[in-house]
């Protein structure tokens, strides 16, 4: 895999988008994958941020979350935010260097038990990883 030393992060749903620090990582994942966007209260339109400057000069005020998944607005779109802010944080935010060491260690692990017991077969976390990812591509 090809990317640039100075990118640490990598968008875990994208998985070819790569951001320096996380904090950028979380607003691409929110801005773009959440599903949340920001209704403006003054002109009805929908924005993917509530600081976006449009022609009736709206302020953060006039938005409020909301859900284009299911309708949901206000509240229920704050908490389902947050829901989908701590999913980001932990599985979709991904630390390269940490994914690497992690992914390092499991397969000493997996080594180590292949020494151990050679005809065990219920060793199955590369196909579902591998699982994962093409369906995480599909929803894309
Ligand atoms: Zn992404
Ligand atoms: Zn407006």
């Amino acid at each position: 895999m090809i990317f640039c030393l100075q990118q640490k992060f990598r968008c875990g749903l994208c998985e070819d988008l790569f951001f320096p620090a996380q904090r950028p990582c979380l607003a691409h994942l929110k801005e773009q994958h959440s599903g949340i966007s920001f209704k403006c209260k003054l002109c009805r339109k929908i924005f993917r941020r509530n600081d976006n400057p449009h022609q009736c000069r709206a302020t953060k005020d006039d938005f409020y979350q909301f859900n284009q998944l299911n309708g949901n607005k206000g509240q229920d779109a704050e908490r389902y935010m947050e829901i989908f802010m701590k999913k980001a944080t932990e599985d979709w935010c991904v630390d390269i260097e940490k994914k690497k060491m992690e992914e390092k260690e499991k397969l000493n692990i997996l080594l180590e038990e292949l020494e151990v017991s050679e005809d065990d077969e219920n060793e199955t976390d590369t196909f579902e990883s591998f699982q994962k990812m093409s369906w995480e591509s599909e929803v894309l």
